[in-house]
C-alpha cells in the first residue's frame, strides 16, 4: 500500500530550536541503532517510521554502523528515503556520523580526514541521499588533532554534502576547543549527542549543558530508557524479545537486583504521576529547557507512541525530583 503521512502530523509535537541556529527539532526523535538491520522484520520496521512521522517526528538518527550488520540500518532508511518517504524529504532531519569501527585498516574508524569524509560518502550512497541533514563525528579522538577532525566537518559543510554538524559523547572541555575551532573556520557546530538518563548523569558532573549553552549549541540526548531499563519491560523477568537476547549492547548486569530495585522504585514515582516509567524518564531527561530532543529507540510501534504521550505531563514538583534523585543514581 501507498504511504501517505498523517494530515495531522504537525498538531500536537512540539519543535525546539537547536542552540543558537535556525534549525528545529522534535521533542522525541527516532533512532535506528537497534532493530533496524537485518534481524528486523521490514514491515515491522516501515511502520515504525510511518507512525514515527505521523506523530511528527521529523528527525531520523543514524550512523555508518548501525544495524546488524553496519550500514545495514542506512541501507533499509535507503528504501524509505526513495519510496514512502520520498514526498516528504524536505520535512525530514536526516543524520549519520563516523566514528566508530566500520572497515579494516587504519582508515576505517576514529577522526582522521581520511576516514570522515570517505565515511560519509558511503553513508549517502547507502541511503541514497545527495546530503545528511546533520553529520556528526561520532566520538572524540585523542590521536588525530582536533582542528582535522573539525576541518573535515568544515569541509563536508562546504562540499555540501551535510547542512549542519554535531559532536558526540565529546567532554565539556573537549566540546568548548572544537567550538571555537569551528567558529573560527566558520561552520558552528550546532548540536551535541551525549548519553544521558536517570541511570547515566555524567554530563551533570561535566557541565555539559553550561558549556553547550555558553557555545550556542543544541542537545539530544541518547539512550534515555537505558536501553529500555527505564520502562516497566523487566519488573518481571526478560523478555524474549528484549534485546538482551539478541545484541551485545545491554547486558543482563544491567538488570542486577539492585537496579531491577531502583527501576521498581522509579516505577511507582511515575505510576503516581499518572505515566508509564519509560514516559517519566522522557519527561525528567527534558526537564531541562536547554534540552532540544530525547532520542529514543524502539522495538515496536506501541513503543514509540508511549514515547510521544510522555509530553502529556512535562514538569515536576519539587518532591517528585527530590524522591528521584535519591533512585536515579549512576
Ligand atoms: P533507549 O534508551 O530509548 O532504548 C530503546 C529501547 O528501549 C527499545 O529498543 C526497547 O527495547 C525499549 N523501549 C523503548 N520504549 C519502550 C517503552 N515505551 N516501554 C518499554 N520498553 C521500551 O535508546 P537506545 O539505546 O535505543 O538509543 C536511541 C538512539 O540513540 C539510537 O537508535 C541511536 O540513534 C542513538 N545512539 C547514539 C549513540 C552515540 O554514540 N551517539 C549510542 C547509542 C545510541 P527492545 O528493543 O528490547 O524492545
Amino acid at each position: 500500500m501507498v504511504y501517505q503521512a498523517a494530515a495531522n502530523r504537525y498538531d500536537a509535537m512540539k519543535y525546539n530550536r537547536v542552540g543558537r541556529s535556525g534549525l528545529k527539532l522534535p521533542e522525541i526523535s527516532l533512532g535506528l541503532w537497534h532493530n533496524f538491520g537485518h534481524d528486523g522484520k521490514v514491515e515491522t520496521m516501515r511502520a515504525m517510521c510511518h507512525r514515527a512521522f505521523d506523530l511528527g517526528i521529523t528527525h531520523f538518527d543514524l550512523a555508518n554502523n548501525y544495524g546488524p550488520p553496519p550500514g545495514s540500518a542506512e541501507e533499509f532508511f535507503g528504501t524509505m528515503v526513495a519510496g514512502d518517504f520520498k514526498p516528504y524529504r524536505d520535512e525530514l532531519i536526516i543524520s549519520s556520523k563516523a566514528g566508530y569501527l566500520m572497515w579494516p585498516g587504519p582508515y576505517g574508524e576514529w577522526g582522521s580526514r581520511k576516514y570522515l569524509i570517505a565515511s560519509l560518502e558511503q553513508s549517502l550512497k547507502r541511503m541514497k541521499l545527495d546530503y545528511v541533514d546533520i553529520f556528526y563525528s561520532h566520538r572524540f579522538d585523542p590521536e588525530t588533532p582536533l582542528e582535522e577532525t573539525i576541518g573535515a566537518l568544515d569541509a563536508i559543510v562546504r562540499q555540501g554534502k551535510a547542512l549542519y554538524v554535531g559532536i558526540s559523547s565529546y567532554s565539556s572541555a573537549q566540546t568548548a576547543e572544537a567550538a571555537a575551532i569551528a567558529r573560527r573556520l566558520g561552520t558552528p557546530i550546532v548540536i551535541h549527542q551525549p548519553r544521558y538518563s536517570m541511570l547515566d548523569r555524567w554530563t551533570e558532573k561535566d557541565r555539559l549543558l553550561d558549556t553547550l549553552e555558553t557555545e550556542g549549541m543544541g542537545c539530544i540526548m541518547f539512550s534515555p530508557l537505558e536501553q529500555g531499563v527505564l520502562s516497566d519491560r523487566y519488573l518481571n523477568g526478560i523478555p524474549g524479545d528484549s534485546r538482551v537476547r539478541h545484541s551485545q549492547s545491554l547486558r543482563e548486569s544491567a538488570l542486577s537486583a539492585q537496579n531491577l530495585e531502583r527501576v521498581n522504585g522509579l516505577n511507582d514515582i511515575a505510576r503516581a504521576r499518572g505515566q508509564t516509567l519509560a514516559q517519566m524518564a522522557l519527561s525528567w531527561v527534558m526537564r531541562d529547557g536547554r534540552m532540544t530532543s530525547a532520542l529514543i529507540g524502539a522495538s515496536k510501534v506501541s513503543q514509540i507512541e508511549d514515547a510521544v504521550a510522555s509530553r502529556d505531563k512535562p514538569t515536576f514538583t519539587a518532591d517528585e525530583l527530590a524522591a528521584i534523585d535519591r533512585l536515579a543514581i549512576d
